[in-house]
């Protein structure tokens, strides 16, 4: 069992996790068809344990079928939104090779590497933890979400589990 009230650090997967396809299509149709999962950001919130949030994302669809731009003016929207609405420090990358030995995609580490030595050292690894929708249940798509919590060495969370807690 996890014990979530020592947890300072969320990293947070995107697409499935901290919002959802208007259009319930898998990928989203352009880059206005997306909405706050507000069931997550309410568990963050009502947890308050957490004083960081990190998004962690891969977009291996940049630049060919989203624009970059487009993309960063989505991302820094969600971002000083939940920092707002969560009152958490937020950090957002994103990974856009399609290369899986590229260092940074997932279950890559490389994302949550940077962003540790960058903000979140001496904090022990034990005050962190990730949720993602990638996480290797019977039927789902990918386990890159929680391989690369694994790869990082924190706990990991399903994200429809974290919102039963
Ligand atoms: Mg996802």
């Amino acid at each position: 069992m996890i014990n979530i009230e020592n947890k300072r650090v969320l990293f947070c997967d995107l697409d499935g996790t901290l919002i959802k396809t208007v259009s319930k299509a898998v990928f989203p149709k352009d880059v206005t068809d997306f909405q706050i999962r507000k069931d997550v950001l309410d568990k963050v919130k009502d947890l308050g344990c957490f004083t960081h949030l990190a998004i962690v994302t891969n977009q291996a669809g940049i630049p060919k079928f989203v624009n970059k731009e487009d993309f960063v003016a989505k991302l820094c929207c969600i971002a000083k939104f939940i920092e707002k609405y969560c009152s958490v420090n937020v950090k957002a990358v994103w990974c856009s090779s399609s290369d899986s030995n590229h260092p940074c995609r997932k279950p890559n580490p490389g994302m949550l590497e940077d962003l540790y030595e960058e903000y979140y050292d001496p904090m022990s690894k034990s005050m962190m933890m990730m949720i993602g929708d990638a996480s290797g249940k019977p039927g789902c798509f990918s386990d890159s979400d929680l391989k690369c919590a694994e790869n990082f060495g924190i706990d990991y969370m399903d994200v429809e589990d974290f919102v039963m807690l």
